[in-house]
């Protein structure tokens, strides 16, 4: 049989999925029938090289590095809008343009501003050619090999599309996908990013695509440029990309007049926070291209099209006084103590000053009236002074250069943002932090025993790292404050029971810089023994896959300490699992990456446990109940009705035992 076709058939098969899925938000597949299909393909692909495309779907999870982005010359500049802050603004730009427009009538398209890195993409004979971030407008970098990877950016198009043009939009960073990314982030004990905008600016310019394929970045698209394009009204351009294939956001509004304008606005300042993504105005445009054509530019913007940003909900108050916070990897975060103030229909307190930097930028001192703003950020942040409001006896913050829980001197690294308490063994928050992280849920999940609790046991000396629970007596637990025989009881024997859990989470649960719970899984896998990695070199570490010199350097390092090394050998001898069980049936891997299962009923082969456990020893996660989220639901015996149909409603596909089996041993 003929291969091309099929590769051929397999491509345009998997760009109709990525479309229902990342532009219509509408999958009709399952995330597993995707996989496999991808997996045929990029199968198909390998054994005949002779059929490469780079703009192949399996080319969309990335791996070409730019060491250097190239500086491109827009073919047609990417300007600034003008913006406006009130109606009175919108009105004059009106007034401006029918000045030159004459007395007619005139239409306006409404659309949302979405606040992330501009984008201009090139499109010939309905393949993606080129994309370009804006730069200073006349020339920007060429990162095609990124935006290639965000699935909602078409390759190819359908439709009657012209047979070249740009189009432009926005690559942005959803809430839900940019809590994810922190999340992950201080699990592993770095620092989370600032804010959804900067994270997706930022990740346009890395170097590894692999990494841009694994951030959930979207696009949305905005404008169509080019020659002789079959369109006569903004309007049409926006339906006519969506018929291509482009994600144009919906919201998208033709307003017959400036009143219609103003109901646009009014409804979204109040709507906007319901939306999945930050937007910080409205963009009004001209709709008519002739009319567009006819007013042009200045030398900034264009006459045709003006943005109105929304007014962050902002306060002003008192600054008074700043705080510093240790977290378990020593990282010191100063904080904000305010005079209390309502925002955004919540009382204010304390706001984030992320770091010294930020601190000396806006030279904030304590005593200042500060101005506080909610935007994309859950904490509030200052940002700005009210220099008239000065007192003028005030000072220069002098940031701290001890640690203000151990009172070691800080470290602040080459190129790095935030101060360190480097008294790793001393530092009680540290201390504290990392036997907390080691009794959480996806350590070693250690019942009986809260996060309290431990600093109570700690500031009695009862414990100063993980390894001295497990010599934890009753005697000694129950005159502790709100301590009884029965919570005693159930503290010695949680902690008991956790020497059974496996090797791959204690590794997570030992709080190694850098290693969360995949690497963690990675390296056991790998390694199968903590020995074997104590003994790892820096290049073997590196060889296994994703660990790069960062993670294998931060593991040298664990295991080059004394301390550490003793804290191992004890934990070894109360029976820790500090060896991988090699079992059979439950294989280790990550083929379930991604997906989220539901298991309900009764099945022959697990107990419903080691199915969940099945679940997440290949990478996939247990959910609690059926939503759209839930990729698939594992049925056996009994399934409760209400779940059947919650997943019929839905869509989701409900396999049984051995669909599951097959799937992870597949
Ligand atoms: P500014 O950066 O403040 O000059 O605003 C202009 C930028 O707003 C453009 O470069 C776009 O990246 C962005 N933008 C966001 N949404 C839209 C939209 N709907 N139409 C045009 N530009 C938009
Ligand atoms: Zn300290």
């Amino acid at each position: 049989m003929d291969v091309l076709p099929k590769i051929q058939a397999l491509r345009d098969e998997l760009n109709q999925h990525n479309y229902n899925y990342y532009v219509l938000d509408n999958p009709t597949i399952s995330d597993y029938e995707f996989d496999t299909k991808l997996k045929e393909l990029q199968d198909l692909e390998a054994k005949h090289p002779e059929f490469f495309d780079e703009n192949s779907p399996t080319q969309r999870v990335g791996g070409a590095i730019t060491k250097t982005f190239e500086t491109v010359q827009h073919e047609y500049r990417m300007y600034s809008l003008d913006n406006s802050y009130s109606k009175e603004d919108l009105l004059d730009w009106e007034k401006r343009a029918q000045k030159i427009l004459g007395d007619v009538p005139l239409e306006y398209i409404c659309e949302l501003k979405y606040d992330g890195a501009s984008i201009s993409i090139s499109y010939e004979n309905g393949k993606l050619k080129r994309a370009v971030t804006r730069g200073d407008g006349f020339q920007g970098d060429d990162v095609t090999n990124n935006i290639k990877t965000i699935k909602a950016v078409p390759i190819k198009l359908k439709g009657d599309f012209p047979q070249k043009f740009d189009i432009r939009g926005e690559i942005i960073l959803p809430f839900a996908g940019f809590e994810k990314m922190n999340q992950e982030l201080i699990e592993i004990g770095e620092t989370p990013y600032a804010n959804p905008r900067n994270t997706a600016s930022g990740s346009l310019k890395l170097q590894d695509s692999a990494e841009v394929a694994k951030r959930p970045l979207d696009c949305l698209l905005y404008s169509l440029i080019g020659n002789n394009l079959p369109i006569t009204t903004h309007f049409e351009g926006l339906e006519k990309a969506r018929q291509w294939g482009f994600k144009v956001p919906t919201q998208s509004h033709l307003a017959k007049n400036m009143n219609e304008v103003f109901d646009f606005i009014n409804y979204w300042d109040k709507h906007r926070h319901e939306m999945p993504y930050e937007t910080d105005g409205v963009v009004v445009k001209i709709n008519n291209i002739h009319q567009q054509d006819e007013l042009g530019y200045t030398a900034k913007s264009p006459r045709w099209a003006i943005a109105y940003k929304f007014k962050a909900e902002q306060v002003s108050t008192k600054l008074n006084s700043i705080s510093y916070q240790v977290g378990r990897t020593g990282a010191i975060t100063p904080v904000a103590n305010l005079e209390p103030v309502q925002l955004a229909g919540t009382v204010v307190k304390r706001a984030s000053l992320h770091n010294a930097d930020q601190i000396e930028k806006l030279d904030i001192r304590i005593g200042d009236t500060v101005f506080v703003e909610k935007g994309g950020e859950i904490i509030p942040k200052i940002i700005d002074v009210d220099l008239t409001k000065r007192p003028a006896n005030s000072e220069p913050t002098k940031y701290i250069t001890h640690c203000p829980e151990c009172q070691t001197e800080l470290e602040r690294k080459e190129g790095e943002a935030n101060h360190y308490c480097p008294n790793f063994y001393g530092c009680p928050p540290q201390i504290i932090g990392r036997i907390q992280h080691f009794i959480t849920r996806k350590a070693m999940d250690i019942e009986g025993l809260g996060g309290e609790t431990v600093a109570l046991l700690f500031n009695n000396g009862l414990v100063t790292n993980y390894a001295d629970l497990y010599e934890l007596k009753k005697e000694q637990i129950i005159p502790l404050e709100r301590m009884a025989e029965k919570s005693a009881d159930n503290m010695i024997k949680g902690i008991a029971k956790s020497k059974e859990i496996p090797f791959e989470r204690v590794l997570y649960a030992l709080g190694i810089r850098y290693v969360g719970e995949t690497v963690a899984k990675k390296l056991a896998k790998h390694y199968k023994s903590i020995d074997a990695i104590a003994s790892a070199s820096l290049t073997d570490l590196i060889l296994v896959d994703e660990i790069g010199e960062k993670i294998a350097q931060s593991v040298i390092e664990f295991f080059d300490n004394q301390e550490n090394r003793l804290i191992i050998e004890r934990l070894k001898q109360y029976g820790i699992q500090l060896e991988a069980i090699a079992s059979a049936d439950t294989t280790v891997s990550d083929v379930l990456s991604g997906k989220t299962f539901v298991v309900s009923g009764v099945f022959e082969k697990f107990s419903r446990d080691d199915l969940k456990k099945a679940i997440e020893d290949n990478g996939g996660k247990v959910g609690s109940s059926i939503s759209a989220k839930t990729h698939f639901v594992v049925a056996g015996d009994n399934m409760g009705p209400a779940k059947l149909e919650k997943a019929n409603q839905l869509n989701i596909p409900i396999i049984t035992e051995d669909d599951f089996i097959a799937m992870i041993h597949g």
